[in-house]
């Protein structure tokens, strides 16, 4: 049946600065794939993981022990054309996503980022942050190795690993040396003439998937795939394989994959933040899509925070799955009540504040005749600066809207990410200044409840020692040096 929704024009508009969201810092890719067209096909890997970066996009593609890299500023769709996919021909290649946290917003910057080594070039594509980055600049100046091309922690790591390469190491033994130089979140894909790398830091903050290209005869041996999300190993055709788990490091050459722990004791704290809003919901994770997770996480949320309404509606498109799961653990319908364009797509590519002021605006319009005369239960995965909240709030009581309950699929963001993920300084979340009652004021809501940090964990099923929640409790997993806590951790933890 069609229904004939009347569209406010023109009511609503959230520019790309009040996304109000922390915002991914990255994407990675790798295959080792000699009879393939490694290039194309890492294009659509990062195509696929667009959403964990919009900044910069590179690919290096190793040809008989020769790399060649193409990167530049912007979306995977405009950095590439099929015909420089057509020349970049080669049998292992490496490809990133960038949004930037450590270092600027400058085309130097873009990953991979390429070193010559004793051993030939090394092509490294790196998702996370450092939080050692002046320990470790001032240990690589010590060794002679004080010329940089680019303000990242990433070039950091890439240039470690080529000194101890220069120092006579073999790949594995100079990266397991240089991962030892480093603290933080790194889930890193890199490239060299011999072979393609795989690995993650200690506690593995960060996502990094194995997956596998099926050889088509005998002759074709499998090729072996690492990306960030289980979704770039679907667009391309490749079975998921396993996770690289914290502090393994995989190895991939015409022989196959070998694997090692290099990490003296790896303990699990992946970020619990992806499950919720940062991975693409048809990822998977701990064996289930994360729309499941964000389905269940929204039953736990209605069963935390049930209240009488008409419908329940979640903000597109990351509040939509917690919504559908908090309909049906409540028995009240779900309806859309707000429509995102979707063909303006995600355009925060500057990171800065005032280039984000200045970025391109994008519309979500509320369906008026869904939302006259009802008592509304809106759902969305977080609040970070409440400003998006009231916009979304004003709009939907503009519609018709008689009563907004606003509900949170996750606890209050109270501390500031220091492991790869771009959110404010602390005085700037909400959460961190104002009670949950206060909040609730300012975005102009009925009643306003967050799930619980114990229902967020408890419905991963899995161990809830194995994530950091460190934005939601300020319990960072890996030690902040002080310097760096100061530069955004303004307040005392209580
Ligand atoms: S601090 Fe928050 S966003 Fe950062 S890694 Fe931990 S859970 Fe994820």
């Amino acid at each position: 049946m069609l229904v004939n929704h009347t569209v406010i024009p023109d009511v609503f508009c959230t520019s790309l600065s009040d996304q109000d969201k922390p915002e991914e810092a990255c994407g990675v890719f790798g295959l080792y794939a000699p009879e393939e067209e490694v290039a194309k096909l890492t294009y659509f890997g990062l195509y696929a993981l667009q959403h964990r970066g919009q900044e910069s996009a590179g690919i290096a593609v190793f040809d008989d022990g020769k790399v060649h890299c193409h990167k530049d500023m912007g979306l995977v769709s405009q950095v590439f054309k099929e015909s420089m996919l057509t020349e970049l021909v080669g049998q292992i290649a490496v490809g990133h996503n960038r949004y930037s946290t450590t270092g600027s917003s400058h085309r130097v910057n873009a990953q991979p980022a390429v070193i010559a080594t004793r051993l030939g070039s090394l092509a490294l594509a790196h998702n996370g942050n450092l939080v050692n980055t002046v320990e470790l600049k001032e240990e690589l100046a010590r060794r002679g190795c004080d010329d940089f091309l680019t303000t990242t922690d990433s070039e950091m790591i890439a240039v470690a690993i080529a000194n101890e390469v220069d120092q006579g190491k073999d790949w594995i033994a100079a990266a397991t040396s240089a991962f030892k130089l480093c603290s933080g979140a790194y889930s890193l894909v890199i490239g060299t003439p011999q072979g393609l790398m795989g690995a993650r830091d200690p506690q593995g903050i960060r996502p990094l998937v194995i997956g596998e290209l099926k050889g088509e005869t005998a002759e074709i041996p499998d090729r072996y795939v690492l990306a960030s999300e289980t979704c770039a190993l679907d667009i391309i055709g490749a079975d998921y394989v396993r996770d690289v788990e914290p502090g393994e490091l995989v190895w991939i050459t015409e022989t196959g994959l070998t694997s090692q722990l290099w990490a003296e004791a790896p303990a699990k704290k992946l970020c619990v933040f992806e499950m919720i809003y940062f991975a693409r919901p048809d990822s998977i994770m701990h064996e289930e899509t994360l729309y499941s997770y964000r389905k269940r996480i929204g039953q736990q949320l209605a069963k935390e925070s049930y209240i009488e309404a008409d419908l329940v509606m979640g903000v597109p498109d990351s509040g939509i799955p917690a919504a559908i799961g908090f309909s049906e653990a409540s028995g009240i319908p779900y309806g859309e009540g707000l429509i995102k364009n979707r063909y303006v797509g995600r355009t925060f590519i500057q990171p800065t504040q005032h280039m984000r002021e200045s970025g391109i605006r994008m519309k979500l319009n509320p369906l008026k005749d869904v939302l006259k005369g009802k008592r509304v239960i809106i759902v969305d995965d977080s609040i970070v600066r409440g400003t998006t909240s009231r916009k979304i709030v004003r709009a939907l009581r503009d519609a018709g809207a008689t009563e907004v309950h606003m509900r949170i699929s996750s606890p209050p963001v109270t501390h500031p990410c220091f492991y790869g993920i771009d959110t404010d300084n602390q005085n700037q979340l909400i959460a961190a200044t104002k009670s949950v009652a206060a909040i609730a004021e300012q975005i102009e809501v009925d009643s306003l409840v967050y799930l619980s940090q114990e229902g967020m964990l408890k419905t991963t099923l899995e161990n809830t020692d194995h994530f950091c929640s460190a934005c939601f409790n300020g319990h960072y997993p890996i030690a902040i040096p002080d310097p760096i806590k100061r530069s955004k951790l303004i307040l005392e933890t209580p």
